[in-house]
């Protein structure tokens, strides 16, 4: 039996694998440490926690894009580079 702890790792690792050890927002190369979970749909709106419905980025994007949605931080990162 896993512990929450072991299954949350074992996500991450997966995530991690899928996306090439890469932030999905800045592309930064990540660690374990540094990585957080993104929720494709938000919890709040009836997102799930399975890997189908999650992503992994660096903290300070995490923390940049608060409580917007995965779909609206693409958006807005697009939208920044087309800006600039
Ligand atoms: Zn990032």
């Amino acid at each position: 039996m896993k512990t929450n702890r072991e299954k949350r790792l074992d996500k991450k690792l997966r995530l991690l694998k899928k996306q090439h050890d890469r932030c999905i927002y800045c592309q930064k190369l990540l660690t374990l440490d540094d990585s957080t979970f993104e929720h494709i749909q938000a919890k709040s709106k009836g997102g799930t926690n399975s890997l189908q419905n999650l992503v992994i980025s660096c903290r300070p994007c995490n923390l940049n894009v608060g409580n917007a949605s995965v779909a609206e931080k693409m958006r807005s990162l697009f939208f920044d580079q087309i800006r600039t």
